[in-house]
Formats: structure tokens, sequence, C-alpha cells
């Protein structure tokens, strides 16, 4: 029989390692910063288009590459960083295997500029799907710049594969935040369709973190530094009244290269033991730095996690070091979970005159469920049908097999309700009994509301006596402008979005002005998070959202009238049956069940 094992081609093998290599644009974003920085570069600058999509390039000020180089770097193992197989266990550089920019020229365009210092040309090189497509000269500064156009070009499932805009954006901005937040001294700066999104100057690490993630960072810092022989660990934890509701903020990195490990984000958080209400996250941003050859970097170029030799040890310093700072910056006495979160003044309200003529004055003790005048427009059920908003149905499988008409008696349901562990709504049905969870059934009612209400209805809004102004981080404001038209078809109305700040003038019914901030941040968490990732729209997920943070709570006590009115509205949703998260809103049992139990 003749031979029949064959090499693989080049580009075969190259695109086979770039689906290791590249998952999504952010990939590329973090491959090109970390052999910008490996470069020595002090000033580098992101361009993205389309997400990535269209067009990722990096341009940065470092050593370049000699001609040879310029052709070679492209070649798979091509690296000027290990020499030996002993170099990989003292690794200083990002970049070590070699296979980035092989496996990136294999599934895109890619065009590379780059001169050294020495030389008076430079050389410019374009490829495309491994393929050289010209080599020429050219008169281009000190550095290297590399463009990749249309990713995955040629590998359309992948393509295909890439989310929303928004989602592929907030993956850059991350890999951009983690390789910025490690070096303060490097100028960065990010251009998202030509629109500059970050521009970072050389600066500490303080003042880096808070350029990256807003003013209101400063305040909240508390500074950790401690050195032993095993580790050196530095950076900032967030003072515990700072604390948020979502885990937002933490980095560790270690040796310079950012990391998750849930074992040393143990350690932290048990350092904030009793300080924190629950439910709530501390912000961090630690760096350690270990000698290279106590942590395993046989690790996978994509991979965040990493092993340490001597993790207990690691943890017991951690641990105790952020506490220690945590009590030397006397942040635990002036703690109080119990205020009225009501009474606070909203973020810079404290120094503002009015200066408009109050339009609409609102109530500001909302209670859907107290107030009888808002009730007669809120407690409508009247729905116009209608296909766009039945088309905005993800579940349409699920078969809607509970109409009111099939549980209850009559048309109206007049049965009486009770309400056992402020949990469960009990109620008898023509069969049964039913349990409604309140909680999830209340975010179905919401959900559908706001699905109504920005495709069919005008959405209720109710106006701010005063506008709210809220501070928020740049991308978070970018992640706010994406989704205005999802959050005013909902009821939000603002009247700015800007900078660093939005200035809210208006709100959905259901939300009351306290609430505000914190709605909007979990939001944002949510979308950041993508979750549900099963979502296909932005309005589906601020609808979400929004929904699950506005549903009444477990623990909330409901009147015999509360009651009646969420069974009401849940049997006249589309969907009664689940939540938006899929979870049962109720369970039923039927009598002959019951008497089974009974042995009858
Ligand atoms: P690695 O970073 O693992 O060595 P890459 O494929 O990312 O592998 O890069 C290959 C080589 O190309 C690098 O080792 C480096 O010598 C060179 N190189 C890549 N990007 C740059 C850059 N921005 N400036 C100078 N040299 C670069
Ligand atoms: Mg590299």
């Amino acid at each position: 029989m003749s031979d029949i094992i064959q090499l693989l081609p080049d580009h075969v093998a190259n695109q086979i390692a770039a689906g290791e290599v590249v998952q999504r644009p952010a990939s590329v974003v973090k491959e090109l910063l970390e052999n910008a920085i490996d470069a020595n570069a002090t000033s580098i600058k992101l361009l993205i288009k389309d997400a990535g999509k269209a067009l990722i390039q990096v341009i940065d000020n470092g050593k370049g590459m000699s001609e040879t180089d310029a052709r070679f770097c492209f070649e798979r193992h091509a690296t000027s960083k290990i020499k030996t197989a002993e170099d990989l266990f003292n690794l200083q550089t990002k970049g070590f295997r070699g296979e980035a920019l092989a496996s990136i020229a294999a599934i895109a365009h890619v065009e590379l500029k780059t001169k050294q210092e020495n030389q008076e040309l430079g050389t410019h090189i374009k490829i495309e799907g491994s393929k050289i497509i010209s080599q020429e000269l050219v008169s281009t500064s000190k550095g290297t710049s590399i463009a990749v156009k249309n990713l995955f070009y040629n590998i359309p499932a992948r393509r295909n594969f890439l989310k929303s805009n928004t989602v592929e954006t907030r993956h850059i901005i991350d890999e951009f935040q983690r390789v910025a937040l490690v070096h303060p001294a490097i100028e960065f700066s990010m251009y998202h369709n030509e629109n500059e999104v970050y521009r970072l100057n050389d600066s500490n690490l303080r003042k880096r973190i808070v350029a990256v993630l807003g003013k209101k960072t400063n305040e909240k810092l508390v500074p950790i530094d401690e050195t032993t022989d095993v580790l050196t660990l530095t950076g900032f934890v967030s003072k515990p009244e700072f604390a948020k509701k979502k885990r937002g903020e933490q980095f560790f990195f270690v040796n310079n290269r950012f990391i998750k490990s849930a074992y040393l984000h143990h350690a932290v958080t048990s350092a904030f033991e009793g300080l924190l209400a629950t439910g709530y996250h501390p912000s961090y941003f630690l760096y350690l730095t270990v000698p290279t050859n106590t942590i395993d970097i046989n690790i996978h170029p994509t991979k965040t996690e990493i092993k340490f030799d001597n993790e207990k040890t690691l943890y017991a310093i951690i641990r105790s070091t952020i506490k220690h700072s945590l009590g030397q910056y006397n942040v635990a006495p002036v703690l109080d979970f119990n205020r009225d979160a009501t009474m606070d003044t909203p973020y810079g309200f404290k120094d503002k005159t009015v200066y408009k003529e109050p339009v609409i004055s609102i109530d500001r003790s909302f209670n859907p469920f107290e107030n009888e005048s808002s009730k007669s427009t809120r407690f409508s059920y009247k729905k116009e049908k209608s296909q766009q908003w039945e088309s905005l149905y993800t579940d349409i499988s699920i078969p809607k097999i509970n109409t009111r008409q099939q549980l209850f008696t009559n048309d109206s349901i007049t049965a009486k309700t009770h309400q056992v562990h402020r949990k469960y709504i009990v109620s008898t049905i023509k069969s049964g009994v039913i349990f409604i969870h309140q909680n999830l059934a209340h975010q179905r009612i919401l959900y559908e509301e706001y699905l109504e209400n920005s495709t069919v209805k005008e959405a209720m809004s109710q106006q701010l006596l005063f506008p709210l102004e809220i501070n928020f981080s740049k991308d978070d404001i970018k992640l706010i402008q994406e989704i205005q038209y999802d959050l005013e078809s909902t009821g939000f109305l603002f009247d700015k979005i800007k900078g660093e700040m939005i200035v809210v003038k208006g709100v959905p019914t259901t939300i009351t002005e306290s609430k505000i901030t914190v709605i909007l941040e979990q939001l944002l968490d949510d979308i950041k998070n993508e979750i549900p990732d099963t979502s296909f729209s932005q309005l589906d997920i601020v609808a979400k959202s929004l929904a699950k943070s506005m549903a009444i709570k477990t623990g909330t006590q409901l009147s015999t009238e509360e009651q009646e009115d969420i069974l009401e509205r849940l049997f006249a949703c589309k969907e009664p049956n689940h939540s938006p998260f899929g979870k049962p809103t109720f369970i039923s049992m039927e009598l002959n069940e019951i008497d089974k139990k009974f042995g009858l």
C-alpha cells in the first residue's frame, strides 16, 4: 500500500492554529497590543471599525522590524522572544509562541508597515490568507503598524458566529483596559469608527485606573502595598462603601498579565468579610509579582487561568494585606448598610441650583399598588395585538398552554388568593390549585410590558422634577448611547449622554427615582455580561434586565388586591408560563393529585 500520511500545507495548519488563537476581534486586539508592548513602544494607538469586524489596527512607536523579520514574523513559530525551551521558564514578555501573526494572517487581510530606528525606509507587506500579496519599501515612522481587515473573511461560519457589535466592542474594550491598566507609563489611545474612546496619557497607576474607569473611581481607592519573599502585591481595592451589586471592576494581574483566579478572588473578598452587605462586591486592581519559575507559564495563550506553586501562601498574604490596608484607611466604622437609600443625594446633584422650571412633579414615593390614579392606566389589560410584537418572542417554541380561560372558571379571575411565605401566591383554579412565584411572575409581566411599550404603545414615562445627573465611565456612556433608543422606548428620557455623564429627565413609571442609578448600572452589567446570551436583540436584553431589576422581590408582603393584580396580569401575558429567563412562573396541582396523596 502506498503511504497516506501528508504534511498539512502551511496555510491549512495556520488556519487550524488560528482557531485557537483568534476567537473574536478582541483576541486580535490583545495579540497586537501585547506585541507592541514587547517591542518597547511608549505610545500605542488602537483603531477599530465595526467592532473590529471591518478593521483592527495597532500603531506603535516600538523598535520595529528589519525587512527580513517583517517577512518572517508571519511564519508559524517565528518568534524573537524565546530561543531555547529553557527560556520558557523565565518568560518576561507577553508573547512567546510565535503563533499570533501567522494565525491572524491566515484568516484576514493584513497590512504591515514597520521601520527600525536606523533604517531610512521601512517595509510594507500585504498578506491575505497566509499569502503574501505584495512587499514594498515605504516611508514610515519608526515602529510598527499592523492593520487587520475583514477578520474571518475565509471562514464564514466563524464570521457569522460573531456577536453583536455591542458585545464584540465590549470584549475589545475589556482587552484594551486590561493592557492599559498594567502599563500606566505607556500612552494609549483607542478610536472606534473614528470616534475617540480613550486617550490615556502616560501617568502613574492611580491616575491610569481613574482615566480608564472614570473620575468617580478616585475617591474609592484604598492603596495596597506589600513585599515579601514570595510576592510583591501592589494596587488598589475599593472602599467597602463603594462596593457594587455587580462584579464589574475586578482586575488581577500576575507578572503584568491579566488573569482570572477564583481562588485569589476569594482571598480578596474574604478580606472584606463583615464589611459588605450580602450581594455586594468590591472593586479591585491588584498587581501581583511572583518569581517566574513559581508559576506555570505553559498556559494556553488565550486563556487567563494560571497555576501557582504556592497558592496557599499567596492566599494568606493577599488576604491579610488587604485586611490590614482596609483597617489602616479606617474605612470600616462609617458603614451603615441600613441607611435609607432614598435619602441619598444623587450623584452630581449636591451643588446644583435649579435651572429649569419644573414641568411635571412626580410622586417620589410612587408605589403602583397604592396609587389609585396610576392604577387605572397601568392596570389596563387591553393589548393591541401586533405581529411586530409577536415576532419579538424568542421562545415561541414554548407552547402556550395555560390561558386564563383554561385555568379559571370564568373569564375574570375571582378566586381568592393567599400569599405564603412572602413568596408565593396561592389560588384555586378549575382543576385544583396554583402556586405563583411572585417575583418570577412579575418579571414576566414587566418584560412583556416593556416589549409592548416599545413596539406597540407609547411607553409611559414620568418626568423627573429635577433632571438627574449620573456619572459613568466613558465606555459605559458609549454603551448607553448604543441602547438609548431601546431605553427610551421603555420610558427613559435623556437630556444628555455625553463625556462621562448622563442627564436623565424621565423614567418608566415602574421605576422610582432613587433606583435609577442602580438599575442603569445593573442593566449595563447585564449587557456586558450578555445575560441572557440567548437574547437576539438589545431591546430584549434591556427589557429582560429591567424586568429583573424592577420585579417585586421575594419577601415583599402583598395585599390581596396586589396578589390578584399579579394573577390577572400574569395570565394576560402571552407567555405566562415562564419568566423571561425561562424559569417557571407558577406550578399547578390537580385536585386528583392532591386526592392521591390522601390515598383517595
Ligand atoms: P510572539 O509574540 O509569540 O513572538 P507573534 O506572532 O505575535 O509571536 O509575533 C512574531 C514576532 O514578530 C515577534 O516575536 C516579534 O519579533 C515580531 N513582532 C510582532 N509584532 C511586532 C511589533 N509590533 N513590533 C516589533 N516586532 C514585532
Ligand atoms: Mg505576540
